[in-house]
């Protein structure tokens, strides 16, 4: 089974960064470590990369967990390249991303497969203990944040389960390096790369 047309065109109309052919190789790494054990997102936002991983986390017969305190990276903040003004909170000023989240996984009929935990990343990795078959880095993609993310939440990929990160570019011309620093520290503690997608790379515990 592959994603329904119906399901697919949830995940083009969210708002995202997910382009569709990285999407469907997520959903593919999604199904491939979800016969390991649950998935485990790192950045929920709209929930765009949540409906190619939920599909797969169902049709695995196991779960996603997707982790974003839902108020933006710095690099989504008004004045920053990926700043959407539709998404911030009149109320407050601050962005807010979660109503858009749960409507897209209410669209895509995902919410029995698709677990949010908001909150802060570090935080919540603070208390985790549960062993995942697939983990994908997608929040924060300062130097810092990126590199926490991945000491944090590497160490619960088991063995055969898939690492996927987001936006990693060799070339700085292309884009922030941070991602890409997460996929060489990876690849140096035995992680197995398995394929490329456009900035999208999966590697194998
Ligand atoms: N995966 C999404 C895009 C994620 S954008 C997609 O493909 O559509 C990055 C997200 O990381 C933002 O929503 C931001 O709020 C979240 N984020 C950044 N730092 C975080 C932190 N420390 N804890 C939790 N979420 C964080
Ligand atoms: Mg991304």
């Amino acid at each position: 089974m592959t994603m329904t047309e119906q399901v697919l065109a949830v995940a083009r109309a969210a708002k995202g960064f997910m382009p569709e052919d990285e999407g469907l190789a997520l959903h593919e790494a999604g199904l491939d470590g979800g016969r390991v054990g649950p998935l485990l997102e790192i950045g929920s936002y709209c929930g765009k990369s949540a409906v190619y991983l939920g599909s797969a986390a169902r049709e695995a017969g196991t779960v996603l967990f997707t982790i974003d305190h839902h108020h933006g990276s710095e690099e989504n903040q008004a004045g920053w390249e990926h700043h959407d003004t539709e998404v911030v909170d009149p109320r407050t000023g601050r962005m807010d991303t979660l109503p858009f989240f749960r409507r897209t996984i209410e669209d895509a009929g995902l919410e029995s497969a698709v677990v949010a935990i908001v909150g802060d990343s570090p935080t919540v990795g603070a208390v985790w203990r549960t062993p995942v078959g697939f983990l994908f880095i997608d929040g924060g993609h300062a130097e810092d944040v990126a590199m926490a993310d991945y000491e944090i939440w590497s160490r619960h990929v088991l063995a055969n389960g898939v690492l996927a990160i987001h936006d990693v570019f060799e070339d700085p011309a292309d884009g922030g390096q941070a991602p890409f620093r997460v996929w060489q520290r990876a690849v140096a503690e035995g992680f197995t790369p398995i394929s490329t997608t456009g900035s999208l790379r999966t590697l194998r515990r």
